[in-house]
C-alpha cells in the first residue's frame, strides 16, 4: 500500500464514520419528526380517479371547468404547501382552468402570488381561482384578454409586473386546440389561430418579460405527448407542441448564463375544458384516457407538483427540460 493509498483509506473511513455518525444523527431527528408528521395514505392511481366510458358532452371553446362532468380536480380540496414559492410571483396564462389552474392554486399555496390570463368568457372558471390564491393571503390577479394580440400580450405582461411588483415565474400554458379529421378542414383562419395562440404568444410575452427576469427566474412552457407522437387529427396543435418542447430546449442554452432556467411539461390526456370544446372527437372523448396503462386520463391536480418542482429553486440544475406525466404510454 503506497502512502497515498493509505492517506485515500484513511479519509475514506473518515467519511463513513462521519455519514454514519450523519445517518444515525438524521435517523434520529426523522423519528422524533415522524411523531407529529401524519402519515401520507397509500393512494392506487388506477382506481384514483374516474376512468371511461365518461358521459357524452360539448361545450362551446373555450369551455368551463365548472361545466364539465365529472368536474376536473386542479387540487382545490387536496393540495397542500410547504413554502416552496415563497415570495414568488407568477404569471400563468390560462390559469382559470385544466393544468394552468391546477399550477395556480399549488403556486399559491406554496407561497407565490400570482397572475393568471385567460379569455373573457372565462370569467366564472377565473374567479374561483382568483378566490383560491386569495384564501392563501396572496396576491391574485385577473388579467383577461385574447394572446393572439401582440400589444395585448405586452400589456399583460406590464400588467402582472405592476400588480405583483415583479415577475420571475412565467407559465407560458394556454393553447388552442380543434379537432379536424383531415388538413383539408383545416382552414387558414384556424391554422392562425392555432400558431397565434401556441406559439406567437408564449414568443410575444417572453419578450416582453425577459428584460425584467433577474437570475433565478425560470420559464415554463406547457408541451405534450403530441410533441412526439401527434394524432391524425391534430395537424396543426401537434406541431406547435413539438415546436414548443424545442423553443424549450433553445432559450434554456440562450438563457442559462443569465441564470434563467427553461423547463416543459407533457401531458398526455388530462381531463380538462379545451377536450370538451372541440379538442376531441365525442367518440375520443367518451373512451378519454382509455387507451392508458393506468385506464383513465389524468386530473390537472396530478401535474400540479411537477409545475412546481419546475419553477422550485432547488431544481437549479433542472434547465431544457421536458418533464412527462402521461399514465404510462407517451414521452418523454
Ligand atoms: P384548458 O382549456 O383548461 O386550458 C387552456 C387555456 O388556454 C384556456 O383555459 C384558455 O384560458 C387559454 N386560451 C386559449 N386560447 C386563448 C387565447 N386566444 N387567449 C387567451 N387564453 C387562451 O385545457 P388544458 O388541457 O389544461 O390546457 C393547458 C395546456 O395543456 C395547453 O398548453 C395544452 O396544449 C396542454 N395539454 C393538454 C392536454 C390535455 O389532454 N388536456 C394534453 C397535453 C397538453
Ligand atoms: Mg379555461
Amino acid at each position: 500500500m503506497t502512502q497515498h493509498d493509505k492517506t485515500s483509506l484513511s479519509r475514506r473511513q473518515i467519511v463513513h464514520a462521519a455519514s454514519a455518525t450523519f445517518a444515525a444523527a438524521s435517523l434520529a431527528s426523522s423519528t422524533a419528526k415522524g411523531d407529529t408528521m401524519a402519515e401520507q395514505e397509500l393512494i392506487d392511481p388506477v382506481t384514483r380517479y374516474p376512468k371511461p366510458p365518461f358521459k357524452k358532452q360539448s361545450q362551446p371553446w373555450p369551455g368551463l371547468a365548472g361545466k364539465m362532468e365529472p368536474r376536473p380536480d386542479h387540487g382545490e380540496t387536496s393540495y397542500k404547501g410547504s413554502g416552496r414559492l415563497a415570495g414568488r410571483k407568477a404569471l400563468i396564462t390560462g390559469g382559470d382552468s385544466g393544468m394552468g389552474r391546477a399550477a395556480a392554486i399549488a403556486y399559491a399555496r406554496e407561497g407565490a402570488d400570482v397572475a393568471i390570463n385567460y379569455l373573457a368568457a372565462e370569467e366564472p372558471d377565473a374567479q374561483e381561482v382568483i378566490a383560491l390564491i386569495k384564501k392563501e393571503g396572496r396576491t391574485g390577479l385577473a388579467i383577461p384578454g385574447d394572446l393572439k394580440d401582440e400589444a395585448f400580450c405586452r400589456q399583460l405582461v406590464e400588467q402582472a409586473i405592476q400588480g405583483l411588483g415583479g415577475l420571475d415565474i412565467i407559465v407560458n400554458n394556454a393553447a388552442r386546440q380543434q379537432t379536424r379529421a383531415s388538413i383539408l378542414d383545416v382552414s387558414s383562419e384556424d391554422f392562425d389561430a392555432t400558431m397565434k395562440t401556441n406559439i406567437y404568444a408564449p414568443f410575444w410575452i417572453i419578450k416582453a418579460a425577459l428584460p425584467h427576469l433577474k437570475p433565478g427566474s425560470c420559464i415554463i412552457g406547457t408541451t405534450s405527448e403530441q410533441a412526439y407522437d401527434p394524432s391524425p387529427d391534430l395537424y396543426d396543435y401537434a406541431q406547435t407542441k413539438a415546436a414548443t418542447m424545442n423553443y424549450v430546449k433553445s432559450l434554456a442554452k440562450q438563457l442559462a448564463s443569465k441564470g434563467i432556467r427553461v423547463n416543459g411539461v407533457a401531458p398526455g390526456p388530462i381531463w380538462t375544458p379545451l377536450q370538451v370544446s372541440g379538442g376531441a372527437t365525442m367518440e375520443k372523448l367518451e373512451k378519454f384516457g382509455g387507451m392508458t396503462p393506468l385506464g383513465r386520463p389524468g386530473q390537472p391536480a396530478e401535474l400540479a407538483s411537477i409545475y412546481v418542482q419546475l419553477a422550485a429553486a432547488d431544481a437549479s440544475y433542472a434547465t431544457g427540460q421536458v418533464y412527462g406525466s402521461a399514465g404510462g404510454s407517451g414521452q418523454p
